[in-house]
């Protein structure tokens, strides 16, 4: 039994340093991909407004294009950059080339993630203000999106932030909404104007787990407080339609729109009215 145990944690060691070598690969080569940027494209997936089938945004969602090891998910680099420090260029590259390809689409609001560790930084909301005018870029149609660890932050750094940015007209959503620790009794201290219901939530209509039930009661408060709703992965016309049925300002999913390059989003708005 001695032995065996040993072999498991020879593995297991082996297996560890497997993992960080790969970590350390993609910290090296993530560095270089900042500094080319042939590599980073920042896509943008359309927000339909469900009462007029209209889009009324855009969500953009960087792409890293590796050139051995193709596509590599946001889900495993943008942690990895928030380690590392590297999520700051990061955030300034998305909100460049959000703001330069916004221009061909003046109608469209954009929405930017951000990560809780840029918004615990004092100079944020000033960084941002400054780019916005550089692009003459109206505030208005800025939404930042963040998670709660953003929101939960003790020093207040974070908060302060996000009251200069919302004075100047920039938007605040609320992503993942219900993944967290969030109780819909918080809802009314955040400094929010919108929240997004995340799509294990939508993925779960129609399997009697109730899901349907918490959506509703989420859209009905979000209501009652004066907040927007999105709902995200919305992959079949029957969650749309039912998402629609009960009030959910706004749809985001695969079966309106994966998140495409900039010079797609044209034709997709050219070819919504006919949805
Ligand atoms: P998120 O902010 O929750 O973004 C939505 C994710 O859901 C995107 O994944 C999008 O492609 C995916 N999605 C949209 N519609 C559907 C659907 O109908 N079904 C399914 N299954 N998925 C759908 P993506 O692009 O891989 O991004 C993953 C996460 O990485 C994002 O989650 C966000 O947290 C982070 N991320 C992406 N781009 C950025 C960025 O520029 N900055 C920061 N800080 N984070 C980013
Ligand atoms: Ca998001
Ligand atoms: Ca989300
Ligand atoms: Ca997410």
């Amino acid at each position: 039994a001695k032995n065996a145990g040993r072999g498991r944690y020879a593995i297991f060691g082996s297996e560890m340093d497997a993992m960080l070598q790969v970590r350390r690969d993609i910290e090296r080569d993530l560095r270089l991909a900042l500094q080319r940027t042939d590599q980073l494209e920042v896509y943008f997936q359309p927000l339909f407004r469900a009462s007029t089938q209209t889009i009324i945004g855009v969500e953009a969602l960087l792409r890293w294009r590796h050139p051995t090891n193709g596509w590599i998910s946001p889900d495993v680099f943008i942690p990895i950059a928030e380690e590392t420090g590297m999520i700051e260029a990061i955030g300034e590259f998305v909100l460049r080339s959000s703001c330069e390809a916004a221009r061909a689409w003046p109608e469209l609001c954009i929405a930017i993630n951000v990560s809780a560790i840029e918004l615990r930084n004092p100079v944020f909301a000033v960084k941002v203000a400054a780019r916005l005018l550089e692009f003459g870029f109206d505030p208005h149609r800025l939404e930042l999106e963040l998670t709660e660890s953003a929101l939960t932050d003790a020093s207040g750094v974070c908060d302060q932030n996000l009251r200069a940015l919302r004075e100047l007209g920039v938007r605040v959503a609320l992503d993942d909404f219900g993944t967290g620790f969030s109780s819909l009794g918080r809802l009314q201290k955040l400094e929010v104007d919108r929240i997004k219901i995340d799509r294990s939530f939508i993925n779960g209509f129609g399997r009697s787990n109730g899901d349907e039930a918490i959506v509703e009661a989420i859209v009905e408060l979000a209501r009652a407080r004066g907040l927007k709703t999105t709902a995200e992965g919305v992959e079949t016309a029957e969650q749309g339609d039912h998402l629609q049925a009960i009030g959910c300002d706004d749809l985001q999913g695969f079966l309106y729109s994966r998140p495409v390059p900039a010079k797609d989003i044209s034709a997709l708005m050219h070819r919504a009215h006919d949805l």
